[in-house]
């Protein structure tokens, strides 16, 4: 069996950047697909990203016991498929891209699991980046900074914390923990 590690960040912090580059930098790590009923965004795969289903699909899994954990987050559910989650172990190391509720859920039925998060150098750098980019109202960007908050105080219940200054020193200080974890 494999090894899990779970990995959150912070909204906004550059967490899917930083995953790529851990998962190009260790072969051997799969990723696990969640389910969710968002839309695809453009460049997004089914069956590679997410897997992209309807709520009515959702609900059925629920019911079937399906899920090792599942949340909703802005209206949507997103939630960890068993079935891919076992045969992937079966194999080797797991990366789990979820947010904290499920990163808990995951830790209650997995106590061995390695939860790390990614956090921005500063709230104030997050805040800027956000309103440097033009495209986000006042109002999302105090909903995000709240949500950020709250991200960062459920941050520290995880194994590890990892700040995001710089792409590859990040990626770079997540394969050192997944190296000493995982070997
Ligand atoms: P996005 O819609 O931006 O891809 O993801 C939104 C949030 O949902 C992110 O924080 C992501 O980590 C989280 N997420 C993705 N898959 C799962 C899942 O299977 N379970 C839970 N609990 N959260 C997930």
């Amino acid at each position: 069996m494999g090894k899990l590690f779970v990995i959150s960040g912070a909204s906004g912090v550059g967490k899917s950047t930083v995953l790529a580059r851990v998962m190009a930098g260790r072969k051997d790590l799969r990723f696990s697909v969640s389910a969710t009923t968002r839309l695809p965004r453009p460049g997004e795969i089914d069956g590679k990203d997410y897997y992209f289903i309807t709520k009515d699909k959702f609900r059925d899994m629920i019911d079937n016991d399906e899920f090792l954990e599942y949340d909703a987050h802005m209206n949507n559910f997103y939630g960890t498929p068993i079935g891919q989650l076992e045969e992937k172990l079966q194999k080797g190391n797991v990366i789990l891209d979820i947010e904290p509720n499920g990163a808990f859920n995951v830790r209650k039925v997995r106590e061995d699991a390695v939860l790390i998060f990614i956090a921005p150098p500063s709230l104030e750098e997050l805040e800027s980046r956000l309103r440097g980019r033009g495209d986000t109202s006042e109002e999302q960007i105090q909903v995000r900074q709240a949500r950020v908050a709250w991200e960062m105080e459920q941050s520290k219940q995880y194994n590890y914390i990892v700040v995001n200054d710089k792409v590859d020193v990040c990626a770079d200080k997540i394969l050192k923990i997944i190296a000493e974890e995982a070997d």
